[in-house]
């Protein structure tokens, strides 16, 4: 049962590559390491190298039994995809093609693929359902959108299989397996926030104070990193089961605001964290909660570790043992 997961040392990539070697997969990753790390991949079999290497992926599809296909590897900052669109096209829609065409040469048939709630845009309903419109409000979600058409185009032309994921905010650690968030540059509010509790940083600039929300903050649906990766897991064995091709939203279906978020780190860590208003920030919608039940039904998703607590707490925990992190 090998699965090939590209982008498996990035940080929701290689917690998956641990759900599936602990459910019995084999996890073939794939990996150029712009973002991933090496080290955080300690099941299976590793090949350093781009997505869309033809040459590799043939290598790699004649050599192993690939089952399903799991697709992490993306560019995932919504401010550079605005300021930088053709690196996006180029990695997260061109790569990708290539990915598919290898497959269908190689008679891969099920894909799980890292979708977002950047498809939805700016939602028009709240808690988000599947069948909401998509209507992406910046190239990221577009990038995103594109390849979710083009499985649909594949699947019926070519009989793919798939699964759109649409991830809301992926957070938290398995800190106890050394993997955990780490990107460069940072953007994302919960390890910025953990960032000024270790004295990393001054302040926390909250982007927009003037939202039509309940604290004037955005509001955000975060969901445990471990959750995510049994969501793969059930992916992986829904496919096998020849279901039907489908989306499903991974939320926990609850929204916290940047101030809550700020106010829960405050007392996971004991330390005070200065902020400063900031202007909004471009392309983020006010409020986005997933409406998860059709994950929940349909693939046996049950979500353990996403109290906002939990989440914090283990993040925090991996971010005091994270390489060159020091506490001040
Ligand atoms: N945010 C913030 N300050 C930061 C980083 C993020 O106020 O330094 C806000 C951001 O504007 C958004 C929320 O925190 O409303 C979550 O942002 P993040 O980048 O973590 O995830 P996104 O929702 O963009 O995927």
């Amino acid at each position: 049962m090998e699965i090939l997961v590209t982008g498996g040392a990035g940080y929701i990539g290689s917690h998956a590559v641990k759900a599936l070697a602990e459910a019995g997969y084999t996890p073939i990753v794939l990996d150029n390491l712009s973002q991933g790390h090496r080290e955080f991949v300690r099941q299976g079999v590793f090949y350093q190298g781009e997505l869309g290497d033809t040459v590799l992926l043939k290598k790699i599809f004649t050599q192993h039994d690939i089952e399903a296909v799991m697709h992490f590897a993306a560019l995932a900052l919504v401010g550079e995809s605005v300021s930088e669109p053709a690196k996006y096209y180029e990695n997260n829609v061109i790569q990708t093609f290539r990915l598919l065409r290898e497959m269908v040469k190689h008679d891969v048939k099920n894909f799980i693929f890292s979708s977002t709630c950047a498809v939805y845009g700016i939602p028009e309903k709240i808690p988000i359902p599947e069948e909401h419109l998509r209507a992406p409000a910046n190239p990221y979600g577009k990038t995103k959108l594109a390849v979710e058409h083009m499985l649909e185009d594949f699947s019926r032309a070519y009989n793919i299989k798939y699964v759109f994921l649409r991830y809301f905010n992926a957070a938290g650690a398995d800190y106890r397996a050394g993997i955990g968030e780490d990107h460069f540059p940072e953007t994302h509010l919960i390890p910025i926030v953990l960032d000024a509790a270790m004295g990393r940083r001054k302040k926390v600039n909250v982007f927009g104070t003037d939202y039509p929300t309940r604290d004037g903050t955005c509001i955000r649906d975060y969901i445990h990193v471990a959750d995510l990766a049994q969501a793969h897991m059930l992916a992986a064995k829904y496919l096998k089961e020849d279901r039907e091709s489908g989306a499903f939203n991974l939320g926990i279906g609850q929204g916290f605001s940047v101030r809550e978020v700020i106010d829960i780190v405050e007392e996971v860590t004991g330390k005070k964290i200065s902020i400063s208003e900031a202007p909004r920030r471009e392309g983020d919608p006010p409020v986005l909660i997933a409406d998860s039940t059709r994950a929940i039904n349909v693939l046996r998703w049950k979500p353990e570790y996403s109290s906002l607590e939990d989440i914090i707490s283990s993040a925090w925990e991996w971010h005091k043992r994270k390489p060159g992190n020091v506490l001040k």
